[in-house]
């Protein structure tokens, strides 16, 4: 039983770095709305933090400077569970202390990316899809008791062992506007996966955010764990995120797809120039030492660069769209797989749009659509459906940012350089150890 008066209730003010943790600290929620212009003291160097908890070397920051998070973002409130406190958590923008946008804040590196892209006429809307496991607390997979058989795939079985979990997500995503869609098992042993509804990108992001935020923190009130982590194990079945995009025109109307279900122009070059900077883009969205363990052929994740149609394989996927009960063009979309948690999603989203207002800048030509298996492609093939290979390391992930030179200008220089410098960190602590024990660091965090 806590004991916390309306005086203690806090307000967690975070931002979300470069090795997607969320990060900040909390003042008397009561203090909130006087705090929203000033917000609270921050320090450069905690964006060169690795995912270990080191600070990265070299450390563009040093042990200088002073920055504020100002808490202008979507808040959540983490619910009261299991003898913890409510607590309310406000996303916040990074600003100097004269309120000039500090160059190398994430959150607003995708304001500015859909600002460049709305000056197009061009409008996009965003969701993330995100799975992770559940793990008791000794680390055994799903959230049944120690010993028991784990339920099987997608099964009503697998759905309850989770509750009252689920429920109570459901409950505090509703409860804190974040339009829950679908709660579900997974095909992994002990694996989930929640959806969240379409909205502006930065809303969508925020959203993300928050949502690994309530996952963990409920697995953590139930006394189990949940772990977002790209593979638990170099054999297991991998957490993906996937990233929804449909574009809009100003008079919000649809445009990603035409009447016959192809790209629509500007969708089709908007695809063409995420394609074209598959390498960079898998830097921002794929980062970690394990990342590329997942990005493989025959997981559903993403074994190669083109645009598919009914393929899990893709990389860009068309939805289908769904024309029972509707007409079905508000829910087309495209899928980007090859994004997973170690990613902070504000980049990942602002990466995506930097490549498709590239794809649109250049008029690219719309993608060949890839509707069969990959593996039934011979070289010859794969050349006429623009297959491309994606980076099979985390080593030639990182150099493909540093060899596409527009892919250089999405971010501030030290943004860059401080992502490539905790990256390669963490590849250097991790050296030594087994692809096994590799993803075992990664699942301890994240
Ligand atoms: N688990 C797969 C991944 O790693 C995705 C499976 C699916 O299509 O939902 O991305
Ligand atoms: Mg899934």
């Amino acid at each position: 039983m806590s004991h916390v008066t309306d005086d203690g209730r806090l307000a967690f003010i975070a931002t979300c770095d470069l090795v997607a943790l969320t990060r900040g600290r909390s003042i008397p929620a009561r203090d909130l709305a006087a705090k929203s212009r000033t917000g609270v003291g921050w320090v450069p160097a905690d964006l060169a933090l690795t995912t270990f908890g080191d600070i990265a070397d070299p450390n563009r920051f040093g042990a200088l400077g002073d920055i504020r998070l100002i808490p202008d973002g979507t808040r959540a409130t983490l619910p009261a569970v299991g003898g913890r406190p409510r607590t309310d958590v406000v996303l916040a923008s990074i600003v100097e202390p004269d309120g000039t946008p500090w160059a190398c804040d994430p959150r607003t590196a995708l304001v500015d990316a859909v600002r460049a892209l709305d000056a197009t006429g061009l409008h996009l809307k965003v969701a993330f899809e995100q799975e992770f496991a559940l793990l008791g607390a000794d680390g055994h997979l799903g959230p049944s008791p120690a010993g028991m058989p784990v339920p099987p795939p997608f099964s009503l079985d697998a759905f309850r062992a989770a509750e009252p979990f689920g429920s109570e997500l459901v409950s505090a995503l509703y409860g804190a506007g974040l339009e829950p869609e679908n709660w579900l098992p997974e095909y992994g042993a002990g694996q989930f996966e929640i959806t969240v509804g379409p909205a502006d990108p930065v809303t969508a992001a925020d959203r993300a955010i928050l949502v690994r935020a309530l996952v963990r923190d409920l697995a953590t009130a139930h006394g189990m764990r949940a772990s977002f982590v790209p593979l638990l194990s170099p054999d297991a079945v991998g957490n993906g995120v996937h990233v929804h995009l449909s574009l809009w025109d100003a008079d919000g109307s649809p445009v990603t797809l035409d009447e016959d279900g192809d790209l629509t122009t500007p969708a089709g070059r908007f695809a063409a120039g995420i394609l074209a900077h598959a390498p960079a883009l898998i830097g921002w969205s794929a980062p970690s030492v394990i990342s590329s363990f997942r990005l493989a052929p025959h997981r559903w994740s993403s074994a190669a660069a083109f645009l598919g149609r009914q393929n899990r394989e893709a990389m860009l996927r068309i939805c289908p769209v769904v024309t029972i009960g509707s007409n079905g063009q508000s829910g087309a979309n495209l899928e980007f797989r090859a994004a997973d948690a170690t990613a902070n999603p504000w980049l990942v989203a602002a990466a995506l749009i930097r490549a498709g207002l590239d794809g649109l800048t250049r008029e690219l030509p719309s993608p060949a659509v890839l509707d069969m298996e990959l593996d039934a492609l011979d070289a010859e093939g794969r050349k006429r459906f623009g297959v491309t290979e994606i980076p099979r390391t985390q080593a030639a992930a990182l150099a493909a940012i540093e060899a596409d030179e527009i892919a250089l200008g999405w971010f501030a220089e030290d943004l860059v350089a401080t992502h490539l410098g905790i990256r390669r960190t963490e590849a250097a602590l991790l050296a030594d150890l087994t692809p096994e024990e590799q993803c075992r660091r990664y699942a301890d965090v994240i």
